[in-house]
């Protein structure tokens, strides 16, 4: 733990955030420079940020999400070898016959170019590191690990957050980024809806004989989605969704019977496969809060919006979401001198922006799920329809590749 200079029993600060996942970090990265004190809890390790262990996790980012890793000064701390350039997105339904294919304004061209990609993957354990390397290097934001938060309250005046071992902080504003199943916001009495879509998610990194064409494929077919996120022409993350139970067969499939298995479930699409990774599953939850403030409290990332991973927004949207309270935050010091990070008129124009900016997105990524993943005969047609209808009208297409290149 790293306590130093924190003698007295009460530490005070501008801000205090609780979690240091991406949309924590990230947060903490924007304030460089503010003059505003930073506090960063995190209950992990200080060594499990710095060598975050790979989780499966394969982020599709937009180009508006790189310009502000990169302003960040994060972007440059990425692997360059390990960011891939998405050429195009197919959708396919049903038999994985013909379906809607997105590309980027500029056509296709070699390696990730803004004009030629619609997007870039990156692994989440990278971002996680990159993102940790950058407030370190700053030196002025406190990170303090493996903290237990026991109780964690606010009023008009200040956020008040109690850690296990008696120690007390206190700050102007509290920002919450602990995960979808925030502890903090629950503390703080917010109510959230949570949609269990009753379905897991399993995530791998496969080899493969034939090329991807460095496409990025969804394919919802007829009891089961598959999603294959080109890392190269012959890598992939393999994404499947299933039931539950029969994820946890799939994980405990030896090698080999996975590798087939998993071939034919891809049709094969990409010939023989060789797995390259261990096997993560993620249960299928999405979840939107009430609201995303109290007096002297704001969630961001997945605390404030728990995205299913269908449409890959989760973090370009915790991105867009940090950087309207830091711009807000700063906003308010530029026109009021020393100004509070904390105030409740910045505290509800911060609610309102992102609300805007995030719920639209939400709702129509819950409706593609449960009308993709409906084998009724009705949902079959209906979606059929639409991806029919969708690839006859290329405004469509045209209008899906913008929303994609620059979104959120
Ligand atoms: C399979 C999958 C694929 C995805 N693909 C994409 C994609 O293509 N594009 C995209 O934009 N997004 C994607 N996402 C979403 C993205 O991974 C998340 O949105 C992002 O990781 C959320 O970051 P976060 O910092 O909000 O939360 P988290 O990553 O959950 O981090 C929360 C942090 O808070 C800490 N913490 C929790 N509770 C406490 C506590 N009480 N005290 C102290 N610390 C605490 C945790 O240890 C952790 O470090 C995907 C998600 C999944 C599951």
């Amino acid at each position: 733990m790293h306590w130093d200079g924190w003698v007295s029993a009460v530490f005070d600060c501008d801000i205090l955030i609780i979690g240091a996942g991406p949309a924590g970090l990230s947060f903490a990265a924007s304030m460089r420079g503010s003059g505003l004190s930073v506090v960063v809890l995190e209950r992990l390790s200080e060594a499990a940020l710095a060598e975050a262990p790979y989780d499966g996790r394969e982020i599709a980012l937009t180009w508006r999400s790189v310009r502000m890793l990169r302003n960040m000064g994060t972007w440059q701390r990425l692997p360059a070898q390990e960011l891939f350039g998405i050429r195009k997105a197919r959708v396919l339904n049903g038999l994985m016959s013909a379906g809607l294919d997105i590309a980027p304004r500029g056509g296709a061209a070699e390696g990730a170019d803004e004009d030629a990609d619609l997007g870039i993957l990156v692994s989440n354990h990278l971002l996680r590191r990159a993102l940790y390397e950058t407030v370190r290097a700053d030196g002025t934001t406190r990170l303090h690990t493996e903290c237990v938060v026991q109780a964690a309250a606010t009023d008009a005046q200040c956020a008040t957050v109690t850690l296990q071992d008696g120690r007390v902080l206190r700050a102007k504003l509290l920002v919450a980024a602990d995960s979808r199943f925030s502890a903090t916001r629950r503390a703080l009495g917010i109510p959230a809806r949570h949609q269990d879509f009753g379905k897991t998610m399993m995530v791998c990194r496969m080899q493969h004989a034939l090329s991807n064409e460095r496409v990025a494929c969804e394919w919802f077919g007829h009891h089961q989605t598959l999603a294959i996120l080109p890392l190269g022409e012959h890598q992939s993350s393999l994404v499947l969704t299933l039931p539950h139970a029969q994820i946890e067969r799939l994980q405990g499939l030896e090698t080999a019977a996975f590798e087939r298995e998993m071939r034919e479930r891809s049709r094969n699409r990409l010939g023989a496969l060789t797995l390259k990774s261990e096997r993560f599953a993620y249960p299928l939850v999405a979840v939107y809060p009430q609201r995303f403030i109290a007096p002297r409290f704001a969630t961001i990332g997945d605390a404030a919006v728990g995205m299913h991973p269908v449409t890959a927004h989760g973090f370009n949207l915790g991105l867009a979401g940090q950087d309207t309270l830091a711009r807000l935050i700063r906003r308010g010091r530029d026109r009021r001198g020393p100004g509070d990070p904390g105030s409740a008129s910045l505290l509800r124009a911060f609610d309102a922006e992102h609300r805007f900016a995030t719920r639209p997105l939400y709702l129509a990524t819950n409706a593609i799920v449960r009308l993709y993943t409906d084998d009724s005969l009705p949902a079959r047609v209906a979606r059929g329809a639409l991806l029919g209808l969708a690839s006859r009208v290329p405004q469509v297409s045209a209008q899906l590749a913008r929303a994609l290149q620059q979104a959120s």
